[in-house]
């Protein structure tokens, strides 16, 4: 009977960067997903950051569609805010083509791939994890990954508590008369929960979305029927995706023999419903954590929990502080949206800041240089950074 050190379930993005840091630490290591190829269905804007790009190692490639420079932010009531930095900021992946280099190099460092291989359940034996594929084939592994994405529902059984909430999100790929193809659309007040998106594709394409608190695809049929968006539609749609989206993790993402990554463990951007960047972050650490921890013969919880501990290290301030932002931004009316995104606007020093600070996967370090740049006048917005700041 062979054992593998670690089993990752899930070839997303975290479950492949998970493979590939348990491989390269010299875990023998499995890679289970249950379609037959990675990054299908798509559920995903495809927006990077500057500093997902960099943790995804993949940089350059056919995945990448272009880059953006800037964003224009709306409010309910039509005020606006501008800004574009004098290079590039993020970038639009292709998903499917994203997925599949990053599992690419997943199989390159060594991890050992099944596709079609969805895993039903999983039992403790004797300390090793037997892991029942569909077919009726088990596993056995030391250690299990769960990159399940956000339903988790092995996870779930194995003790690792849900996320605080599960946002909808719906978007559509539509033919589109964009206004600068380098610029993102941000519309607040467009979705209870989160805001509306507008991605350029290129001049005549975008693709446009939003994530609410509930009933995305009902959101997202009446913000296509808004002013702002429909005179521009010039077109129907050619893609829909739908998905949820994971928001504040959970206490603990170890459990004895098993951890959970990615939107498995709640690890998402509440200030953007971004969860690449993080699920690459804490996936390093958890590939590094059970190689280390298969190779010791030591697979309890206690053990495991050193990864909890190290991602909340190096990212659980952001994803608090990106938690408290969007309470905020959730509890203004559109009034107060209104005049928020009016005094940003009429600041030049405040969207230089932006222009030159934006950074869409660590927003806490341009909120704390905003407060620098605030006037007495402007003690209203600064109570409000204050508050998401903590
Ligand atoms: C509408 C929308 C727009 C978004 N836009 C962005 C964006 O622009 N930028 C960004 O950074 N994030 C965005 N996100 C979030 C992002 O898509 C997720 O955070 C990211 O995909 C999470 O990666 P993951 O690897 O954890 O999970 P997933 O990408 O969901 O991968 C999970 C994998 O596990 C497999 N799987 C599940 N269960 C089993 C099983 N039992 N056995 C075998 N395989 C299994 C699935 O088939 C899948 O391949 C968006 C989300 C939504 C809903």
């Amino acid at each position: 009977m062979d054992i593998f050190d670690v089993a990752v379930i899930g070839a997303g993005p975290a479950g492949s960067m998970a493979a590939k840091y348990a491989a390269k630490a010299g875990a023998c290591t499995i890679l289970l997903e249950e379609h037959a190829a990675a990054g299908w269905p798509v559920q995903c804007a495809g927006l990077l950051g500057e500093q997902a790009m960099a943790e995804s190692e993949l940089s350059q490639g056919s995945h990448i569609l272009r880059g953006m420079m800037g964003a224009s932010v709306f409010s309910p009531g039509g005020q606006r805010m501008d800004f574009k930095a004098k290079s590039c900021k993020a970038w639009v992946v292709d998903r499917r083509l994203f997925d599949q280099a990053l599992l690419g190099r997943a199989v390159q460092e060594g991890a050992n791939l099944r596709l079609r291989a969805a895993v039903r359940q999983i039992r403790r034996e004797k300390g090793t994890s037997v892991l029942t594929l569909g077919g009726g084939q088990e596993i056995y592994a030391k250690i299990v990954i769960s990159a399940e994405g956000v339903s988790a529902l092995l996870a779930r059984r194995a003790g690792i508590a849900p996320p605080q909430m599960i946002l909808s999100g719906a978007q559509v790929q539509v033919p589109f008369a964009v206004e600068d193809a380098e610029k993102v659309e941000v519309h607040l007040g467009a979705a209870p929960g989160l805001f509306a998106w507008v991605i350029p594709l290129d001049e005549r394409t975008a693709r446009i979305g939003l994530c609410a608190r509930d009933q995305g695809c009902e959101h997202l049929r009446a913000f296509l029927k808004t002013d702002v968006i429909k005179k521009r539609l010039q077109g129907s749609p050619v893609a829909l995706n739908v998905g949820g989206l994971p928001l504040g993790p959970p206490a603990a993402t170890a459990v004895e023999g098993l951890l959970a990554v990615g939107d498995a463990a709640g690890q998402v951007k509440p200030t953007s419903g971004g969860g690449i960047y993080p699920g690459l972050v804490a996936a390093k650490i958890a590939g590094g954590v059970t190689a280390a921890a298969a190779m010791e013969g030591d697979f309890s919880a206690k053990r495991l929990m050193e990864y909890d501990r190290l991602w909340r290290a190096a990212l659980g301030r952001e994803l608090e502080i990106g938690m408290r932002a969007n309470r905020m931004l959730g509890k203004m009316s559109d009034a107060e949206l209104d005049e928020l995104v009016g005094y940003l606007a009429g600041k030049p020093r405040l969207i230089k800041a932006i222009e030159e600070h934006g950074d869409i996967d660590r927003p806490s370090r341009l909120m704390g240089r905003m407060l620098r740049h605030l006037d007495w006048d402007a003690i209203r917005l600064a109570r409000l950074l204050g508050y998401a700041l903590g």
